[in-house]
Parts: C-alpha cells; sequence; structure tokens
C-alpha cells in the first residue's frame, strides 16, 4: 500500500467542521456538576478534540405546572443562558465566540475561535407563556426541545413523570399550546428539538412545523429499545421533513443491559450506520449529551472526539460524508428554520 494514500484520520478530523449538538453545563443542584477538572466539556478540551462549535444547554428539569414553578422555572433558564454566554471571550489562547446563526457559527470557526450555541432544554422553560420564547431567543437560544421527562403544557414526554402526576395529565401529543409555540418559533427562526418528546408529540410537531426538525440528542430503538431512542417510523419522518438526528453518546441509548463501561465507539458507530442506512447521511449527526449522562469508552470527553472520526473512516465513511456528520447537515437544518423566519419578516 502506498503510504501517501493512508488517510490520516487525526489531520482529517482537524480540518472538518465539527459541532455537537448537545451539551450541559454544570449547575448547583445537578447531580452531576462536578468540579471543574472532572467535567467532559470545556473549551481546553475541545481545543484538544477539534471541535469547532457546541449546543450548551440551558436544562430545567419538570417541575409542577402551576404558575410559581412555572416562573422560577423562566429565571432558572435566564440564569443559565447567561452563564453560557459569559463562556465566551479569550483564555489560555483560546478564544470562543457566542454564534447566533448558521452563519456566524461558520464564520467563527473558520477564524479559528470555538463557537458557543446556546439552547433551552424543556419548553417548560416558558410555562404557559408565549412571550417568554421571545426572550429566550434574545439571550441567545437558537434550539428549544419541546419536552425533557414528564409532560409540560406543549405535550407529552417519552418518559413520565409519576410523581407529577403525569398519568392524569397527557395531551395524547402536541397541545394546542405546544402547536402555537412550534408556530411562533418557526417565526423567530428558532429550531425546534424533538428529542425527549413522545412519538406522538415528536410526529405531531413535524406535521405542524414549517421548517425541519432536529432531534438534538437521540438514538436509535431498532439497536435500543430505551423510550428515549425514535423508532423506524420516527426516522423516517424526520428524514421527510428534511430534519436530522444527532446520535448521542449515552451508554443506556447505544446497548441494552451493557455496563457503562462494555459501551464504545464501536456501538455509537453501529447506530451511525443504521440511521444512514434507514434515512440516508443526510439527516444524521453526532451529540454527547457530555455531563449530562453522555460518555464512553474511546470518546469519554470531548478531549478525545477525533476518535469517532477514526471509526467512521475505519467503516468507509469518505471525508465529505464524516463532515456531513460531523455538522452540515444540522447546519443545514439551522440554516432552513433562519430561512423560514426570514419568510416571516417579509
Ligand atoms: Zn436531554
Amino acid at each position: 500500500m502506498n503510504a501517501d494514500r493512508v488517510l490520516d484520520p487525526v489531520a482529517l478530523h482537524a480540518r472538518l467542521f465539527t459541532i455537537d449538538t448537545h451539551i450541559d453545563i454544570p449547575w448547583p443542584d445537578r447531580g452531576d456538576a462536578f468540579g471543574p477538572s472532572a467535567r467532559r466539556v470545556d473549551l481546553a478540551k475541545m481545543q484538544a478534540g477539534r471541535l469547532k462549535a457546541g449546543c450548551f444547554a440551558a436544562y430545567v428539569p419538570q417541575g409542577p405546572r402551576v404558575e410559581e414553578a412555572e416562573q422560577a422555572a423562566f429565571e432558572r433558564a435566564r440564569a443559565m443562558l447567561a452563564a453560557i454566554a459569559a463562556m465566551a471571550g479569550s483564555r489560555d489562547g483560546i478564544q470562543a465566540r457566542l454564534a447566533r446563526s448558521a452563519a456566524e457559527i461558520e464564520t467563527i470557526a473558520r477564524e479559528g475561535a470555538i463557537a458557543i450555541v446556546p439552547a433551552v432544554e424543556n419548553g417548560y422553560a416558558i410555562g404557559t407563556d408565549i412571550t417568554r420564547l421571545d426572550v429566550l431567543l434574545s439571550l441567545g437560544a437558537r434550539y428549544l426541545t419541546l419536552t425533557h421527562n414528564g409532560h409540560n403544557a406543549l405535550g407529552d414526554a417519552a418518559i413520565p413523570r409519576a410523581d407529577l402526576g403525569d398519568s392524569k395529565m397527557r395531551h395524547g401529543g402536541l397541545s394546542d399550546f405546544g402547536r402555537a409555540v412550534i408556530a411562533r418559533m418557526n417565526a423567530l427562526g428558532m429550531l425546534v428539538d424533538v428529542s425527549h418528546a413522545a412519538k406522538s408529540t415528536m410526529l405531531q410537531a413535524i406535521a405542524a412545523s414549517r421548517s425541519p426538525v432536529a432531534a438534538t440528542h437521540s438514538s436509535v430503538h431498532a439497536l435500543c429499545p430505551h423510550p428515549r431512542n425514535l423508532d423506524d417510523e420516527q426516522l423516517d419522518a424526520l428524514a421527510e421533513c428534511g430534519g436530522v438526528v444527532q446520535v448521542t453518546a449515552v451508554p443506556a441509548f447505544l446497548r441494552r443491559d451493557a455496563k457503562d463501561t462494555e459501551v464504545s465507539v464501536i456501538d455509537f458507530a453501529d447506530h451511525i450506520d443504521y440511521a444512514v442506512r434507514r434515512i440516508g447521511i443526510a439527516h444524521v449527526g453526532i451529540s454527547s449529551d457530555f455531563d449530562g449522562g453522555g460518555g464512553f469508552h474511546g470518546w469519554h470527553d470531548a478531549s478525545e472526539s477525533a476518535n469517532l472520526t477514526s471509526e467512521l473512516l475505519r467503516r468507509g465513511y469518505d471525508e465529505q460524508a464524516v463532515g456531513a456528520l460531523w455538522g452540515g447537515n444540522f447546519l443545514r437544518v439551522m440554516r432552513a428554520a433562519e430561512a423560514e423566519a426570514g419568510r416571516h419578516a417579509q
């Protein structure tokens, strides 16, 4: 074999545009809010792993559907978005900048800085007040995950919360308020995230949305029957709307009955392969859910991100395909959401 023709996975990885579409941030009440040295993602680890961009989630746990608790959830989301915005700046020779659009993400990455993309996880953050969406957008949020675990005013979740009385508070999918929220998100150019949503909610959200939607951190149900994963009908619906599934690195979503330490980059790539065969390379991407439950042997933290590229190349994906998976597809979906807002503005 001619040595010149052997691809160097590390060099190829370094020149790709790469975005991890779901990363949690530490917060005082998080059980997994470990100290800085134990965090799986920080700017130094992103730089070491040649990650060019990351979506950082202001995660709001589901609480009671009453005004006082909803107000507190909204305040928490605002405080978390402020903390995410504060990641921007220059430290130890690494520059990070806040990105408000797909074009800005690309510019920031091209200029050698890390693009910080804020997001909000759980529509509970807006309670039942749709005007709060505009506030979250003004604080930088580029996507909103419709639900977390537990039904909220927007719709039903894949995993209900019995302790919050969810068995008696089902909508049967997306609520009328959820439909109004999606219409407003479309008008604002905010991407609709259907990870965590019940299958009924997800399919109805796709039907309701004028722009393609994303599942920012979900894996494949056919390979691992976890309620958070997407079955074939859900994957097909995502592709039909022009959207994307961002396969995620949570061990329990990747292999059934396996210990966390037994799950590896092989399992992750199996989920990528399945989704690509089912719905095509244009509709599949990559997320870690680092610092929110993600991480396995070979992709333990952001610094090890090139290992995924190596495994994908080993399986026969070429540079263009790996680039689509690592970021090209997600940017396309973001751009489509932004274009929808442009049509409303005219
Ligand atoms: Zn999540």
